[in-house]
């Protein structure tokens, strides 16, 4: 009996564990099986393998029983999801429902999750942009949260190493504030972008509109290939699951990688519940899993072990790991778990019209979307009122109208031939958001889910910066489209609830100092030297620019080191 109990630890044992399988997972996980550790990855949700597990990918609008739309009943039995963007009948699979998974809203949150292999990758609208210094010495120079323990130079070889794998699009644009990087062709401007990028730049020196940036082989490099990916056809079905691999997704790229070098043990519905801590040890030991199906409880055993289930989720296992020596959540000598929680503020939009250039339309479809204006507020130095600033999308279209009133052939032929109108424009707002004590996520002490967790409190709010940010925003953005001769201006102050942007970060902080951070310029843990958190948890300031390029860059430079540090023996 003693002989199968060993046994049975023993087939538990791996050398890395990584939780969670999407953006930040996946990279992990590559990255250590490519390094010859057995590593296992524990993923909560259901497998969806890629093309095989994406059922709506090839399915025209009229194959969906409600033509793409969301039923009434659904929207109104899941509000928070129904309010993202890419909760249709193409990909509400791949989207979590509020009812299934619930958590306390001390204050109104959109928590948008994808609960599979996966992750939220196959859901991703895919714009990749890096961060700069202006964002890595921000907290410094304008004096809040805490200073990075890295500089731009330190993530730099990393990015270069996660586009050339992952295929990133986008033009080299010379910009400081946003660096250039390892790039595919860029999806070109149309012509109203391009007119507007014109007018910009030849009225504001410090403005931009550039291409956006983004994770789709425009052009196929060998290394995508041997991913078993090819070019991206333009079809703008991405939420659906890629057939082509044209976009970048744990399925496609980082998962099916690491499974081919046989190191890799993918683990699905395994709820990891909390992290076990040996004090004699001083390390952690492995993970508790509640099996999501049949709610066993096994314990699997690493040396190491990568915390990726997303910014939120990572805080909870965080929390939720208690010991005698971590009475308030593992490493939590800080006392800054779960504080700090920040997000991107994309509460405002503004659209127009542009009455020339009446000679062009667009042909085919642009799956970057369009442009990309990076920041230009307080870059320099500080010329507002509010702290940071704020980036913002740019994207024109050929507006069309066809008449439906007529039957038959008349029918037929106006929806062949809609009739063209003025061009339509709207930029929306993305701005950085600043970390505060007073923005966090708690356990709560009674309520439990179907797997044992405590249920989350989150209490997380914009403030009077965030406010003042977004009229700024709106002012400045109705000048440019002023000058740009656009006509009937709309404003669009629609206030979301934060969560909504999607880019929740922070939480589990990266810092210099133990007294005040969670991990180390590593993204390991200062208390617990074999725990590294490398998603958006680990974030210490948000940045205006979207957050999973650096997730991805983070989680492979830290694989780097961790598994070179256990070779030496320090984990
Ligand atoms: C519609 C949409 C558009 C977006 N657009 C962009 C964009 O343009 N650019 C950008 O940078 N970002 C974008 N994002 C955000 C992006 O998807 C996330 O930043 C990214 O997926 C985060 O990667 P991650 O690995 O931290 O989390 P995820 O990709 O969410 O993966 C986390 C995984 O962990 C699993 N997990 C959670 N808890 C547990 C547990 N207890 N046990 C085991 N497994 C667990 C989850 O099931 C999930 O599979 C968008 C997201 C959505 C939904
Ligand atoms: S636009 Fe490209 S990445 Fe998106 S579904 Fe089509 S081929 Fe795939």
């Amino acid at each position: 009996m003693a002989n199968i109990n060993i046994d049975s630890r023993k087939d538990r044992t791996y050398d890395a564990i990584v939780i969670g399988s999407g953006i930040s997972g996946g990279w992990s996980a590559k990255e250590l099986a490519e390094r010859g550790l057995k590593t296992l990855v524990l993923e909560r949700g259901r497998d969806v393998q890629h093309v095989k597990d994406y059922p709506t990918t090839n399915l025209y609008p009229w194959e969906f029983e409600h033509r793409n739309e969301m039923p009434y009943k659904v929207r109104e039995e899941n509000p928070i999801v129904s309010r993202c963007y890419a909760f249709h009948e193409d990909a509400a699979h791949f989207f979590v429902k509020d009812k299934e998974h619930p958590y306390i809203q001390e204050k109104p949150f959109d928590w948008i999750r994808g609960y599979q292999v996966g992750g939220k990758s196959l859901l991703w609208a895919r714009q990749t942009q890096r961060w700069s210094d202006f964002d890595f010495e921000g907290p410094l120079r304008d004096g809040f949260a805490v200073d990075w323990p890295i500089r731009y130079a330190d993530l730099k070889p990393w990015y270069d190493y996660v586009e050339r794998f992952a295929g990133i699009s986008g033009d080299r644009d010379g910009l400081p504030e946003l660096p250039d990087g390892e790039f595919l062709p860029a999806y070109p401007l149309n012509v109203v972008e391009k007119y507007f990028k014109q007018k910009v730049e030849a009225k504001y020196s410090s403005r931009k509109v550039i291409a956006a940036r983004c994770a789709h082989i425009s052009k196929p490099q060998p290394i995508h290939i041997q991913q078993g990916r090819t070019q991206c056809q333009n079809r703008t079905l991405c939420q659906r699951g890629c057939p082509f691999g044209g976009y970048f997704s744990s399925n496609a790229s980082t998962l099916p990688w690491a499974a081919k070098t046989g190191n890799m043990t993918l683990r699905p519905d395994a709820v990891v519940h909390s992290i076990l801590y040996d004090g004699d040890k001083g390390r952690a030991i492995g993970v508790k899993v509640i099996d999501r199906n049949t709610k066993e409880e096994i314990d699997f055993y690493a040396k190491l072990i990568f915390v990726n289930a997303a910014a939120i989720n990572t805080n909870l296992i965080l929390l939720n790991s208690r010991s005698d020596r971590f009475p308030n959540g593992l490493g939590n000598d800080s006392g800054t778990l779960g504080k700090y929680v920040a997000f991107h503020n994309y509460s405002a939009r503004i659209y127009g019209e542009y009455e020339g250039l009446l000679d062009f339309k667009t042909v085919g479809r642009n799956p970057a979307g369009g442009g990309y204006i990076p920041r230009f507020r307080n870059l320099h130095r500080q010329e507002t009122d509010f702290l940071r600033g704020y980036a913002a999308g740019f994207s024109a279209w050929r507006s069309s109208h066809a008449d439906r009133s007529g039957f038959g052939d008349d029918l037929k032929n106006s929806l062949l031939n809609p009739q063209l109108g003025n061009w339509g424009v709207g930029s929306h707002m993305m701005g950085e958001t600043i970390p505060k004590a007073s923005n966090y996520v708690a356990l709560d002490a009674q309520q439990k889910d179907d797997w044992g967790m405590p249920l989350l409190k989150v209490h997380i709010d914009y403030d009077d910066n965030d406010e003042k940010m977004k009229k700024d925003y709106l002012d400045t953005l109705e000048e440019m489209f002023q000058e740009a001769g656009f006509t009937n201006i709309r404003r669009d102050d629609r206030w979301q609830a934060p969560g909504l942007d999607i880019h929740e970060m922070g939480g589990v902080r990266m810092g210099n100092d133990p007294k005040t951070s969670m991990l180390n310029k590593w993204n390991q843990m200062h208390a617990v030297p074999n725990v590294f958190v490398t998603d958006g948890a680990s974030m210490t300031s948000t940045s205006t620019q979207n957050p999973s390029l650096t997730y991805m860059a983070f989680s492979a430079r830290s694989v780097d080191y961790a598994v070179k540090e256990m070779k030496k023996g320090n984990i």
